[in-house]
């Protein structure tokens, strides 16, 4: 009897056994296969050759269709999710298949599918040569434009140039351009020589590059921390150049896409070689391009999100992770990994070298980098002629506020402005006020679902609950009291926006955040705008610290950090610090001495103290000490589960039989943490509760999660609530 073990996208660590006639061969280790299950028919990953099933043999099925002739992914990447599958605690078959580009992941063939081009008739020509002599229909002449010098221009990509389907049926229906539909070239891609000469390196980022191109062995990690500016990239780039030349394909981690158009561009304008750009935007067809693309070896390099860890390379040469400590790279929800942790075992598995570069190493990071874990690598100078930026605390006690902004820092603002420089304000918080209270009897409009404060929004005019996502209309009158008297509280962006229009209607004001960027596109602009002196003025959250170059920034100032300074959450200090020093980092970056400022109401407060005299590295190594006090991580490792329900008895009653159960375990070695509420209790009408786990050593972790796993798949009361184990959590949320 031939047997094959399949896995399939379920939360349940099982496996399922099929039967392969007699006559046929096995499926390969690594395909897809189709197979019945139950009435339906699931799309199945062969992991296994069994020799024998503990199904009666009655009772076992055939296999449905195969999908794959070999397997779709190489074995080390197989191998990752494996090990992944196991590290935290997930069904293989939902890791596997949550690895997949959706169209695998839905039975589409792993190949290319014919595309739709465009190309320029003879008429085509003829119109182009009058269009040439008048600045009539610019978009058209663009198009033949493009078309003149592209034989055979992708339609999926005029998007992107912003040309409309209308202009191209216009034009075709004028027999200019026609359409062809043929099936998309590939080649594997090759070096060639640089365009572009390279920086000649500081001595620091040559030892940098030295070590990571000599280094002793293939597999090697290396912490690459440099001051925002110190041109990390540049060493990136030139540890990227004798890879690439001897064939090899790079693997680059971003936080997100839509911040970096500028550092994608810096390695798409060094090699002009083929880069497959992974982003959210792309639609299910092009992602699964991409990958292909990687996998068959057709591009050099694969920039993208955390997701993009996965993609398959024909001939991995390294991963580079920008900006380590980013908390984007945890998947916070479905299948809890994170990109950082994941990818130091791929690199592993495929024995190549990973570089993690930041000027802010997370704790975890900074912690194997002292201990030799990883290679530490150090750039303490900004690069080229940038001077490092000056900063100041600036104590808004008992101080007159405008727009929240102290004296001292509106005449900063207007000195800098006066001498034609740009101004960046950063509050870490969008919309117009984060609430919205009733003036007679103080009552505060709240999400029903979240119970938490609705904020407020005035473009368009809406409350919004950034809990849950929900809106609703700003209301008139107080629910509770029925006064007309609604007022706003607090300073959001837009605020901050309209405020600053009239203390500075001289400048032109830029603001970034997930709001007014939302718009496909949007951010690209704005950045180029920015560049262009088109603001004077720029606002922003966290979307604005991260990456960008604004050349001529000089005056950063960073308005309401209070909140975090008293936070219950252990990492919010080490985020804080993070933050401040990529924000301060945007200052100054281009011969102009750069000025920081912090508005607190805390000045005194140690934390800031130490940051503003001593820098990051001088912080973060205080903050560790202070964790291996409390035995918090980096020391001690731990595990979340979360469970939430509408029903407030099926959550008691769920948390009283799992405390029941941990008592009945012996001899773990773990800190078992009595069930409390989340931090956010109410979450869009659910109920949410949490346990924390810890442990001394992880493997002790491990084992008490793994019965643990056990025990909530197979027990009823856990089917009534919604769980999940989060390993290595990063948020208490
Ligand atoms: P980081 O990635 O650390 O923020 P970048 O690589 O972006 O730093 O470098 C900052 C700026 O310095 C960039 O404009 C870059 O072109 C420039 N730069 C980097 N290395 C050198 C060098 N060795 N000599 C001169 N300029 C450099
Ligand atoms: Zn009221
Ligand atoms: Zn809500």
């Amino acid at each position: 009897m031939q047997l094959v073990r399949v896995v399939v996208a379920t939360h349940l660590r099982r496996t399922f056994d099929y039967l392969i006639p007699d006559d046929q061969e096995l499926p390969a280790i690594g395909a897809r296969l189709e197979v019945p299950f139950g009435q339906r028919r699931l799309i199945a990953i062969a992991i296994e050759h069994p020799q024998h099933s503990d199904i009666a043999a009655d009772k076992l099925r055939p296999i449905g269709q195969r999908l794959d002739p070999c397997p779709l992914l190489p074995a080390p990447i197989h191998k990752l999710l494996l090990w992944s599958a196991q590290y935290y605690h997930y069904s293989l078959g939902d890791v596997y298949l949550q690895a997949l580009p959706t169209l695998l992941r839905q039975g589409q063939p792993a190949q290319k599918v014919p595309k739709k081009y465009w190309q320029i008739t003879e008429q085509g020509k003829t119109r182009l040569r009058q269009l040439a002599r008048t600045s009539k229909a610019p978009r058209q002449k663009q198009v033949l434009e493009q078309l003149q010098q592209v034989a055979l221009f992708p339609h999926e990509q005029w998007s992107s140039l912003e040309i409309t389907p209308a202009v191209l049926n216009t034009m075709q229906s004028q027999h200019w351009i026609e359409p062809v539909t043929q099936m998309p070239k590939s080649h594997p891609w090759q070096w060639r020589d640089l365009a572009q000469q390279p920086h000649q390196l500081n001595s620091q980022q040559a030892v940098a590059v030295a070590a990571i191109t000599h280094r002793s062995a293939p597999f090697t990690p290396f912490l690459l921390e440099g001051v925002t500016g110190s041109g990390k990239t540049e060493v990136y780039l030139q540890v990227l150049e004798p890879l690439l030349k001897s064939g090899k394909q790079a693997l680059i981690l971003v936080p997100e896409i839509g911040l970096t158009p500028q550092t994608i561009d810096r390695f798409r304008r060094r090699f002009e070689l083929p880069l497959a750009v992974l982003h959210s935007g792309m639609n299910d067809r092009q992602r699964l391009d991409a990958w292909l693309q990687a996998k068959n070896g057709e591009v050099a390099i694969v920039i993208g999100t955390r997701s993009a860890l996965f993609t398959p390379l024909q001939n991995p040469g390294i991963i580079i992770i920008d900006e380590e400590h980013d908390s984007s790279f945890k998947q916070q929800d479905t299948f809890r990994y994170h990109a950082r942790d994941v990818a130091l075992m791929r690199a592993k598995l495929e024995q190549i070298p990973i570089v993690m570069g930041t000027a802010t190493p997370a704790l975890e990071s900074l912690h194997n980098a002292l201990s030799g874990r990883y290679h530490y690598l150090q750039l303490s100078q900004r690069a080229g002629n940038a001077q490092p930026a000056h900063h100041q605390l600036l104590d808004i006690k008992n101080q007159p506020l405008r727009a929240g902004l102290s004296p001292q820092l509106l005449q900063a603002m207007q000195q800098t402005l006066k001498n034609g420089q740009q101004v960046m304000l950063f509050l870490n918080r969008r919309g117009y006020a984060p609430a919205l209270l009733c003036h007679e009897c103080g009552e505060v409009v709240e999400c029903p679902r979240c119970e938490r404060f609705y904020t407020v929004h005035q473009q368009p005019a809406h409350l919004a609950c950034h809990h849950c996502g929900s809106q609703r209309p700003i209301p008139q009158q107080c629910q509770h009291c029925g006064s007309t008297q609604l007022v706003t509280t607090g300073l959001g962006t837009e605020q901050l926006e309209q405020e600053l229009k009239q203390l500075f209607s001289d400048y032109a004001i830029a603001r970034i955040d997930r709001d007014s960027t939302r718009r496909k596109g949007a951010l690209e602009t704005m950045l180029k705008a920015i560049n262009a002196n088109e603001y004077q003025i720029l606002i922003g959250t966290q979307m604005l610290a991260k990456g960008h170059h604004f050349p001529n920034v000089t005056l950063v100032a960073i308005i309401d950090i209070d909140h975090a300074l008293f936070s219950s959450d252990f990492r919010a200090a080490e985020r804080l610090a993070q933050l401040f020093i990529q924000v301060a980092g945007r200052a100054g970056r281009a011969g102009l001495k750069g000025t920081v400022m912090l508005q607190t109401h805390h000045p005194e407060h140690e934390l800031l103290q130490d940051l503003i005299n001593n820098g990051y590295t001088h912080f973060a190594q205080f903050a560790l000490r202070e964790r291996q006090q409390t035995e918090l991580p980096p020391f001690s490792y731990q595990a979340l589960i979360r469970f939430e329900t509408s029903h407030s008895e099926k959550i008691q009653q769920f948390s009283e039989q799992l405390e029941a159960f941990e008592r009945s375990l012996s001899d773990h070695q773990c800190w078992i943490f009595p069930v409390t509420e989340s931090a956010l209790p109410k979450r869009a009408g659910k109920l949410r509760m949490q346990q924390l786990l810890q442990a001394h050593q992880r493997v002790r972790l491990h084992q008490l999660l793994h019965h643990l796993a056990h025990w909530l798949e197979n027990t009823p009361c856990a089917q009534r609530v919604r769980w999940s184990i989060d390993v290595d959590p990063i948020d208490m949320l």
